[in-house]
């Protein structure tokens, strides 16, 4: 038998989302929508050249996206989705003695990139609210600077559905070392309707530079809909998307990813129709569970965080007994999708029954 690292006993892999036959998933925060129009022509028309290694510098999907946000392609990323990103960002900013930061709860892959290559994790805990501490986050960084290579900060926030203020933003930036990456986690962006800032705002100083330590994640999988294509983006200084492309496996961007993402960007006004529909309905179901007296936290992202603590197993089970799958965190909470208005309303008669138990 070959010698597996040591270490890696202790790795607790990244658990998806189920998927049981039959049965509605509100679990992965997948879009219920089908492609945008006009992508399953493009998909379709990308199939006569499979045989071609992708396009590694991704130049047509830069150029949109650079087009969309006002920035050159060197100051674009591109990923195999962004969680890879997320992985690319541990690689290419942590020693191998380092640790990186983040409130929890949060993505729950962050602990599992980190551990992956051997980097250490450094956790504050979320606020009575829900929401990221980002004071508690920023002294919990400054009592070791040395130890920390990147601080990951969600908004909105998976699985709480919270943002994180301007002011919030800005004094993190302020107070923590220039040379600690911060990476504005934005793969929920799309569905927020609160004054939150857009991360991309952070990108440059009041001087207009490039801010040497932010990164921005953002993602095709969510809002867009092409989660089984797998593509992300970072947005940021040159020097940083450099580093991050240092370390990209080659061509792990595939071809079909790149011009199904390409395409749907042209088609921003039935995405935000999408979107819009999806944030309609988070009101709505927020507004039926609380009415239920469930402890349900506004959301800004396209799924809802119950609050049940240690109710959290039972009420996932009762859904699972209707057919319904939701994501559980053991004595924490359930997040659940919010979808289309008719799986809505079986998840809400779930929850009425549930209710009235
Ligand atoms: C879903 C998600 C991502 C990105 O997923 P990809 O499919 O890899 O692009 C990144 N961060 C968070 C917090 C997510 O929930």
């Amino acid at each position: 038998m070959a010698t597996i690292r040591r270490d890696l006993s202790e790795l607790t892999p990244y658990k998806p989302g189920a998927s049981i036959p039959g049965a509605l998933k509100l679990a992965s925060n997948e879009s219920p929508f089908g492609l945008l129009p006009g992508v399953a022509e493009v998909l379709d028309a990308s199939t006569e050249s499979l045989n071609i290694y992708p396009d590694n510098s991704g130049a047509a999907l830069k150029e949109a996206l650079g087009a969309k946000f006002g920035l050159a392609p060197e100051n674009i990323a591109l990923g195999n989705g962004s969680v890879t990103l997320c992985q690319q960002v541990i690689q290419a900013f942590c020693e191998r003695d380092q640790s990186i930061a983040f409130g929890w709860r949060s993505f729950e892959a962050y602990p599992v990139l980190a551990r992956a290559v051997g980097v250490g994790t450094i956790t504050v805990p979320n606020t009575a609210d829900h929401r990221q501490d980002t004071r508690a986050l920023a002294a919990a960084i400054n009592a070791k600077p040395e130890q920390i290579g990147a601080v990951f900060l969600c908004t909105p926030n998976n699985p709480t559905g919270t943002t994180i203020t301007r002011e919030e933003i800005l004094e993190f930036l302020e107070v923590i070392p220039e040379n600690i990456l911060v990476v504005l986690d934005e793969a929920y962006r799309e569905f927020a309707r609160d004054d939150s800032p857009d991360g991309t705002e952070f990108l440059r100083d009041e001087q207009g530079e490039f801010r040497s330590n932010v990164v921005v994640l953002r993602t095709f999988s969510k809002a867009y809909g092409l989660a089984a294509l797998r593509v992300g983006y970072a947005l940021g200084h040159r020097e940083i998307i450099a580093a991050l492309n240092a370390v990209q496996v080659p061509f792990s961007v595939n071809s079909l990813a790149l011009a199904a993402a390409t395409s749907s960007l042209s088609q921003e006004q039935e995405a935000s129709a999408r979107i819009d529909t999806i944030t309609a309905e988070r009101e709505r179901v927020l507004q039926e569970l609380t009415a239920l007296d469930l402890p349900v936290v506004p959301s800004q992202a396209n799924f809802l965080w119950l609050a049940l603590g240690e109710q959290s197993q039972a009420f996932d089970d009762f859904l699972r007994s209707k057919m319904i799958i939701a994501r559980c965190f053991a004595d924490s909470g359930v997040r659940v999708t919010v979808s289309l208005p008719e799986h809505n309303d079986l998840f809400l008669e779930a929850a009425r029954q549930w209710a009235k138990r």
